[in-house]
């Protein structure tokens, strides 16, 4: 394995007073990951260094045809002391899925965790301690050569940062209200939809605007194609208690696998919950609010781990979900998510590992 170069900073930033005031992806640690891609050299030059800014061209095709993908987890730090990762093996693997689909060469998996451990130990001082808060991580890898003509880069850059990251909910679980964006499309089949990519956010940008207008925090994503069928929440994968089951959309290329939701519909079987993988339309889940059959509804994610649903807009109905009440399965998940992740209970899945 490559060794890791590296650059302590000489100049150590405070670090945030008030934990819980973190809030989302505005303060960043003192250190941070880099290694390079040229054609010929492969992956090379792995290095950390101070945070800061990178030099780079204005013509970067990063830039100007988005060439870039990019993953986000967590570390979490445990009452025995440990920071822990949550399933770092499974970030990795997706980043080479996105790699693979914006034709970038792939990255070795083991040592990208690797990279992560060791800037996570050198940087363990940012990890937070009170109750819900984290260390957010975000490997990104981006074009960088300076050439304007559309083609894949002979040139990339592989960059590791961190930010101490709030509870998502300081008051605890508390149901969003969805928007069901009938107009807007995420990602269609054949597109980038199952993978990381900074496309697909710039793609849900409006959405999302029109949504918060309405007073709503999230979008509810129909397929591209028909209108038809449900595909996720915002930034989330999403899950319906219908009937006796659980049913969350199947991944046909246009949904990111969450390992979140992965996570859920492992632990739901544990416990004897029948979940189904399958297209499932609006028109059928319209139905079970009416029949009663609709029980819950969350979204699954690594932001706010589960997120659950109390209502939702569809056209001009308002539709009401548990009573705008969060579900008995969403709290559950919660727990158990939690209770892992932060080492508070055990860990029968070996989901996660110590930095
Ligand atoms: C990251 C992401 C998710 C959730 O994935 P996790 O691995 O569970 O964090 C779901 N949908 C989209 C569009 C995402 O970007």
């Amino acid at each position: 394995m490559l060794k890791i170069a590296v650059e302590r900073t000489t100049a150590p930033k405070p670090k945030p007073e008030d934990q819980t005031k973190l809030g989302f992806g505005g303060i960043f640690t003192d250190h941070m990951f880099l290694m390079d891609y040229n054609a010929g050299e492969g992956w090379h030059d792995p290095r950390i260094v101070p945070f800061g800014p990178l030099p780079l061209s204005p013509a970067a095709m990063c830039l100007h045809y988005g060439q870039e993908v990019f993953e986000g987890m967590k570390a979490y730090a445990c009452p025995d002391g440990s920071v822990r990762l949550f399933r770092p093996d499974e970030n990795m693997k997706r980043l080479n899925l996105s790699c693979d689909r914006l034709c970038i060469p792939p990255i070795d998996e083991a040592f990208a965790v690797e990279a992560v451990k060791e800037l996570v130990r050198l940087d363990a001082g940012w990890v937070p301690t009170a109750e819900g808060t984290s260390l957010y991580i975000r490997p990104f890898i981006f074009a960088a050569d300076a050439q304007l003509g559309v083609h894949p880069a002979k040139h990339l850059i592989f960059c590791i940062i961190l930010c101490p990251v709030g509870a998502y909910f300081p008051e605890g679980l508390n149901p969003v209200k969805i928007y069901v964006e009938q107009e807007y499309v995420r990602a269609v089949r054949g597109g980038m939809g199952y993978t990381k990519t900074a496309g697909n956010y710039a793609a849900s940008l409006k959405a999302q605007e029109k949504a918060n207008a309405a007073g709503y925090s999230q979008v509810l994503w129909l397929d591209g194609l028909e209108h038809k069928y449900i595909e996720e929440v915002g930034a989330m994968n999403v899950f319906f208690a219908l009937g006796d089951s659980v049913v969350t959309p199947a991944l046909q290329g246009s949904i990111l696998g969450g390992i979140t939701r992965k996570s859920c519909v492992a632990l739901l079987q544990s416990w004897g919950v029948p979940v189904e993988e399958r297209p499932l339309a609006l028109a059928e889940l319209l139905e079970g609010t009416r029949s009663g059959q609709l029980k819950e509804a969350f979204g699954s994610g690594t932001a706010a781990v589960i997120s659950p649903i109390g209502a939702l807009r569809c056209g001009e109905e308002n539709i009401a979900i548990n009573g705008g009440n969060i579900g008995a399965l969403s709290q559950r998940l919660y727990d158990a998510l939690t209770g892992i992740q932060w080492g508070r209970s055990p860990d029968p899945f070996g989901w996660t590992v110590a930095v």
